[in-house]
């Protein structure tokens, strides 16, 4: 038997923050499509009450500017990927939009249900970190502009997530201090713009471990005048990889990087690798590894040419 659900809907912004901030258990929901994905009973079971971003225009819309690319959380993937010719995405992230299930399930999944599902980090997460994208969410009292690269350490506690089994899990045990402090909806994704040289994107490992969407790979690099003047890498998926030491190894290299240059960047990338690392468990860690290795070995020869 399926539960029954509350479902809110709000006309704008300040009243989806009101109805976050005065309905008890106020789930938020984009698309709803990681929740359908997650479930595979015969009905589709949502958790007390939710507040459906969708028909707010605010954060259904993306605008650019010459520096930077705006996306309200609610913005379908689809319409990004729609208005990709005309308004320019950088390619990673377009790269990764396109690779997310079907143009029918992407007129329904949105950007900020992707960054904010609990658990692995889905597709766009590694792109997104690359390109050092800001989040902006916001309560009733305050609007914070978290990087990327901030988010989990900073703010993924802090959502009201709609996850079944953390769900029931939280309301448990959780104390209501600590729920109440959830308070929070992702309002905007803030992307800034740099022209790239290379822009790399690939996805590996899917189905592995109970981590169907596998791992997300971006790889930016940006030469000036013959040298490297940024690089960058993230990886993400059941971990999250991002070295700025690293990334600087190899900025104010001249191209072609030579032979040595390049092994000396890859047993550097291993040795960082092992280090973040060195806790995962052994046997996935050294697949995941290999293949991660391998992939930016690929995109690093290639500066060699
Ligand atoms: C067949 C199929 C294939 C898929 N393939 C992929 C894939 O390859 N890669 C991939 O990454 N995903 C995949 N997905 C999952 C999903 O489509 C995407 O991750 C999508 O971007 C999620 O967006 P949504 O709006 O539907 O999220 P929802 O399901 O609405 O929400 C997901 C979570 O985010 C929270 N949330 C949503 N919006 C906000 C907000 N603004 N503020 C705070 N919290 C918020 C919700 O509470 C919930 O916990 C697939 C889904 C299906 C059905």
């Amino acid at each position: 038997m399926t539960k029954v659900s509350n479902f809110y809907e709000a006309k704008n912004l300040s009243e989806a923050i009101f109805q976050l901030k005065n309905i008890s258990e106020l789930n938020i929901v984009g698309g709803c499509t990681q929740i359908c994905h997650e479930q595979n009973g015969d009905f589709f079971d949502l958790p007390g009450n939710i507040l459906c971003l969708k028909n707010i225009d605010e954060l259904t819309n993306f605008s650019r500017t010459e520096r930077r690319l705006e996306f309200g959380a609610a913005t379908p993937l689809a319409k990004i990927e729609n208005r990709a010719s005309s308004g320019k995405i950088p390619g990673v992230l377009l790269e990764a939009i396109k690779s997310i299930a079907t143009p029918a399930i992407r007129n329904f999944a949105t950007i900020g249900g992707n960054i904010c599902s609990p658990g692995c980090k889905k597709t766009l997460y590694a792109p997104l970190l690359a390109l050092d994208a800001i989040l902006e969410f916001k309560n009733d009292k305050e609007t914070k502009l978290v990087p990327m690269q901030k988010f989990e350490e900073q703010f993924a506690s802090l959502l009201p997530q709609l996850n079944l089994s953390e769900f029931f899990k939280d309301f448990i045990t959780e104390n209501p201090e600590a729920k109440e402090k959830r308070r929070y909806l992702l309002s905007k994704v803030i992307v800034p713009l740099q022209p790239w040289t290379l822009e790399h994107f690939s996805r590996f490992n899917r189905d592995s471990y109970g981590n169907e969407y596998g791992f997300s790979l971006a790889i930016l690099v940006r030469d000036e005048k013959g040298v490297v003047s940024d690089f960058r890498i993230a990886l993400a998926g059941a971990f999250v990889f991002r070295d700025r030491d690293l990334e600087n190894f190899i900025v104010g290299s001249k191209l072609p990087l030579s032979p040595k240059f390049v092994s000396h960047f890859m047993a550097k990338t291993e040795e960082r690798f092992d280090e973040v690392f060195k806790t995962a468990d052994f046997c996935f860690y050294q697949m995941d590894k290999t293949r991660f290795l391998n992939s930016i070995r690929n995109v690093v020869k290639g500066l060699m040419i």
